[in-house]
């Protein structure tokens, strides 16, 4: 499997820093953004270093969107939202801070819950 030594989120694969996980399999991993825009915010990552959608092979990403739908629904029902974003930042540009591939799921309450 793919590392970047100084990637944060190839960290928490590494269990070298903590995170809360909400869903784990060979090649994903999902866990609680550590600044929750609102309750239940998750991340979707590839356990191998991938930068971003550009640079995500076929199968991974054909994994990972195998997986979302699943993620998303346990979320939704454990966390009881109305409904659900999902966002994924690729480049600098459109506002990418982490440079490991991830795709946020955003659990949504209602006018006011802190998102969009
Ligand atoms: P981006 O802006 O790249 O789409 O999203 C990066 C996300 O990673 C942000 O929402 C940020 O709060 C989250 N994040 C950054 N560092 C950590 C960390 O060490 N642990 C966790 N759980 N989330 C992080
Ligand atoms: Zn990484």
């Amino acid at each position: 499997m793919n590392h970047d030594q100084n990637c944060i989120f190839c960290k928490i694969v590494k269990e070298e820093i903590p995170a809360s996980k909400v869903y784990e399999d060979e090649n994903v991993l999902a866990f609680i953004d550590i600044s929750q825009v609102t309750k239940g915010h998750t991340l979707v990552i590839p356990k191998s270093h991938h930068q971003d959608l550009f640079d995500l092979p076929e199968d991974c990403s054909k994994h990972i969107f195998s997986v979302v739908p699943k993620i998303a629904k346990g979320l939704k029902q454990a966390y009881q939202a109305e409904g659900l974003n999902i966002v994924n930042n690729n480049g600098e540009i459109a506002g990418q801070t982490v440079f490991h591939y991830h795709v946020h799921l955003i659990p949504r309450y209602g006018k006011g819950d802190g998102f969009g």
